[in-house]
């Protein structure tokens, strides 16, 4: 008869996930620095995480009679280059090649609390968007270690899967830690365009194109634009420097593979999206939470770095935009690209 835990694990294996490991349910480890991280504003815009970091920290909180955190990782990895985009080119971070994870996750995490209910638990599911400190459960649990560059590293998927998690009232034995292995290396501090970890393990998110290109709502400070570079969407520059990807094989779900549909479009076709021409295009994909004024914003700092006179038509146009996001960024685009393509 197989015990609880093993039956939690094959209902897991069952239902797609990659890895699964157990933590007991304890205050996370790392809540300390996390409420000093937050005191020192370094969460930028986004407030949610501020909000009651007791909860974060302690998933009895959320869920009382808690015994343990069931951590649970998916592989998204789709491959290490996207379809080819017509130049001058634009990077999008991979975990946005095709649909928003989160629906896919929270469809299977909803199995999974079905089936651990039939076994007499009560759970609460989380993947990014619950209140918990998931890398530091994920941590305890062995599921990887947490690595300099603040992503969770795991010793196959290396940087490209999803973490989430099941609290959960079933006490189950907790896994042992699987330790950090990132050694010497300072390969992702190295590789950061903005200098935003600066020092192993602290990420100052208001200089992460990550955040400036997604979270971050208003105009792109200027002393970060050209850092961007071609970056349309997020960056994975920290991820690509990670030796731990060398085991990284392609996610078995096609619906994080790459949608050519998106990579067709050159980076001034984007400009020409309306509001609903841009929810269409971007149905599903966790691009479209940010909308069209913060994703034309991103598509004028691509062009003010890699356009060309070519681009200049269309980012005219959008410097008469209504919307001052969009029309500002513009302006500055134009502004690059005849200070590299003087007028002879
Ligand atoms: S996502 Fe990019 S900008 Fe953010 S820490 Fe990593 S390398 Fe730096
Ligand atoms: S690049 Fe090196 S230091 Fe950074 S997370 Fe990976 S192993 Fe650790």
């Amino acid at each position: 008869m197989p015990t609880l835990a093993q039956q939690v694990k094959h209902h897991a294996a069952e239902l797609g996930f990659d890895d699964c490991r157990i933590a007991a349910a304890t205050e996370a480890p790392h809540a300390a620095e996390f409420h000093q991280w937050l005191a020192e504003g370094k969460h930028g815009d986004m407030a949610w995480l501020a909000r009651d970091p007791a909860r974060r920290s302690d998933p009895r909180i959320v869920l009382p009679g808690c015994r343990s955190v069931i951590t649970l990782a998916m592989n998204y990895f789709p491959g290490d280059t996207p379809p080819e985009n017509p130049d001058p080119g634009y990077r999008i971070a991979r975990y946005a090649w095709n649909d928003d994870y989160h629906d896919l996750i929270e469809k299977r995490l909803k199995d999974f609390d079905t089936r651990l209910i039939t076994l007499g638990g009560t759970q609460k599911r989380y993947v990014d968007t619950g209140p918990v400190l998931e890398r530091d459960f994920a941590c305890a649990a062995g599921l990887g270690w947490n690595g300099k560059s603040t992503m969770q590293i795991h010793r196959r998927l290396g940087t490209w899967f999803f973490l989430a998690e099941l609290l959960t009232t079933l006490e189950l034995p907790a896994d042992a830690p699987f330790g950090d292995h990132c050694g010497k290396c300072v390969r992702c501090i190295d590789a950061c365009p903005t200098r935003a970890i600066t020092a192993p393990r602290r990420l100052d998110a208001r200089r992460c194109i990550s955040y400036l290109t997604i979270e971050h709502k208003g105009p792109i400070p200027e002393e970060f634009r050209e850092a961007i570079g071609d970056r349309l969407y997020g960056c994975d520059a920290c991820l690509d420097a990670c030796p731990w990807n060398r085991f990284a094989a392609t996610s078995r779900e096609a619906s994080f593979h790459a949608r050519e549909e998106i990579f067709r479009h050159r980076t001034r076709d984007f400009l020409a999206l309306d509001d609903d021409s841009f929810r269409a295009l971007f149905a599903r994909s966790p691009i479209r939470r940010i909308k069209r004024p913060r994703f034309l914003r991103n598509v004028c700092i691509v062009l003010g770095n890699t356009g060309t006179p070519a681009d200049l038509p269309a980012l005219h146009r959008s410097a008469a935009d209504p919307d001052p996001l969009i029309s500002e960024h513009a302006t500055w685009a134009i502004e690059r690209i005849h200070a590299r393509h003087p007028a002879p």
